[in-house]
């Protein structure tokens, strides 16, 4: 297993200040990972600088599906829905262990309008025929009862029947870290912490957040990567530019999983075309997402109590318990980089947007589940309107993510699913380190998991481990601070 370190970072540092390339890609969020990780593996020689840590962004602030979405198809989106829906089955091919198969269920409420039930048949339908049905297993319809059993919580009595059928889930800021990974294995040079503060033709001055140097950086083409901070990155060209990204805000809440159990997610109508939906994660059910428009400090974005009050008051006329504050565990907020446009923010369109101003491309917008295919079409779009060079098409239609392939035998199953062929290592640590203790109280990670995250995953913070590497911080109510000078101690040697 290659070392993916500080180290690797600092001999990094100095190839980006001593090399010039033909991509600097600026955010090392999914989009940027995924255009470093598209671009070498086309021959092109590539640079990432990441402002803070990978995915810490808005890649780990998503509800973590893979899917078509439902709710698209409310606008009226259908090549959007019919192109995730073909990326999802893609990205299953590229990781399998990271992209799993969950089962949802969206149930008619009992007193809904016909009008209701009989669109919710037609939205099923038609998921199908754009490609649902091509995914897992086929659609099928439960009774009240079936229903009941197998999401309990849901009272029955406000229970017509309910549609079941696939999506998948990812741990996003694995996927991310994943993807950074096999962009370095294809020969991308990557540093984290390292902020791009300054922008002169094909010149980036960049800051070391850890050494506290500034280095300057050369590439032939600076693909703009940077999400909801992409204007902030545009407008550190001479000149400046315009506002072109409306951020959208959207809040998750984790309760125990006792309190919402089963294995399906639910997807529950509000009418409308607008939907809770809530996600099984291991000890915890995720259940999202608002949606609104915000203008506060993009490097804030936190779950606010009204908000949080907004998601039970949603949910709770679905549960035959009616979830209290005092259940919610955990809380995130992310912050969409949508297109900025008239509208409110849940009907703004979910598809990219790609731009060129001198050798700067900025590429933004877009979904966790299509990056594949918008990275492609960023790479293509810097090789014309930028390098001015015929490059060969993507590979990443053959190509898989580094942890695809075989596992050993007697894995356990929570560390296949966030490591995959890797998980042997993390055993092997484990067992040579005598780290096989657990990590956070009730929480099934392993202290070497730090030990893998410092050497192989370049985990540098406490944060990185708890947020990131692990999910721990949404799923304690402590958000397994408790381990913090473990973590510390871990990360040090
Ligand atoms: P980010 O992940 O934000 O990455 C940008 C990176 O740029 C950041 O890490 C930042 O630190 C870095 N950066 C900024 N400025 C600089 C600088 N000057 N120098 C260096 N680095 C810099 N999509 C789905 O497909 N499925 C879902 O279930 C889903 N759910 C969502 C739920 C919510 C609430 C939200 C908000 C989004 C959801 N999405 C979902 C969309 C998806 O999460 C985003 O489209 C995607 O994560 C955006 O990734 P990005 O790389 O463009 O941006």
């Amino acid at each position: 297993m290659d070392e993916f370190s500080l180290r690797t970072r600092e001999r990094n540092l100095e190839r980006l200040a001593s090399e010039s390339f033909d991509l600097l890609v600026v955010g090392g969020g999914i989009t940027g990972a995924g255009v470093a990780f598209d671009a070498a593996s086309r021959g092109l020689k590539v640079a990432l600088v990441e402002r803070a840590d990978f995915a810490s962004g808005t890649s780990s602030r998503s509800s973590r599906f893979v899917h078509g979405g439902l709710r698209y198809l409310a606008h009226g989106e259908l090549g959007l829905v019919r192109e995730s829906l073909a990326e999802r089955t893609e990205l299953r091919r590229m990781a399998p262990y990271l992209v799993r198969p969950v089962l949802f269920m969206l149930p008619v409420p009992r007193r809904a309008p016909r009008r209701l039930g009989g669109s919710l048949g037609a939205a099923m339908l038609l998921y199908d025929v754009l490609g649902g049905r091509r995914f897992n297993g086929r659609r099928a319809r439960a009774t009240t009862g079936q229903a009941h059993a197998r999401s309990p919580a849901l009272a029955p009595q406000h229970l017509e029947r309910a549609h079941l059928y696939w999506e998948a889930t990812v741990d996003d800021a694995r996927l991310t870290l994943t993807v950074a990974r096999t962009a370095a294995q294809h020969g991308a040079v990557l540093a984290t912490r390292c902020s791009v503060i300054g922008l002169d033709g094909n010149e980036a001055r960049c800051e070391d957040r850890l050494g506290g140097r500034e280095l300057l950086l050369r590439a032939r083409c600076i693909v703009n990567a940077a999400g909801v901070w992409s204007d902030r990155v545009r407008a550190l060209q001479p000149g400046g530019a315009t506002i072109d990204i409306r951020p959208a805000k959207g809040v998750h809440l984790a309760v125990p999983r006792t309190l919402v159990p089963g294995d399906a997610a639910l997807m529950l109508p509000l009418g409308g075309g607008r939907f809770v939906f809530t996600c099984p994660w291991g000890v915890v059910t995720l259940i999202g997402t608002t949606d609104s428009d915000y203008d506060g400090p993009l490097d804030r974005a936190a779950p606010e109590e009204d908000e949080i009050a907004e998601l039970l008051g949603r949910i709770n006329p679905w549960l035959e318990r009616p979830l209290e504050r005092s259940d919610v565990v955990g809380a995130y907020a992310g912050l969409r980089p949508l297109p900025a446009r008239e509208g409110s923010t849940a009907d703004l369109s979910r598809r990219h947007r790609l731009s060129a101003s001198g050798p700067l491309v900025t590429i933004a917008g877009g979904k966790l589940t299509t990056w594949r295919k918008m990275v492609a079409e960023t790479v293509d779009f810097a090789a014309e309107r930028v390098l001015g060079e015929r490059i060969p098409s993507t590979r990443t239609t053959e190509l898989t993510l580094d942890g695809t392939g075989p596992s050993a035998p007697g894995v356990p199953a929570h560390l296949h699913e966030r490591y995959g062929a890797h998980a042997a290592d993390v055993l092997a640590l484990a067992r040579e380190q005598d780290l096989d203790r657990p990590l956070v109280e009730g929480l099934p990670y392993l202290e070497a998991e730090v030990a893998y995250a410092a050497r192989h995953e370049m985990a540098a913070t406490v944060d990185d481990v708890l947020d990131r590497r692990t999910r721990a911080s949404i799923e304690t109510r402590d958000g397994g601070r408790s381990a913090a000078p473990r973590i510390e101690e871990l990360l040090a040697t």
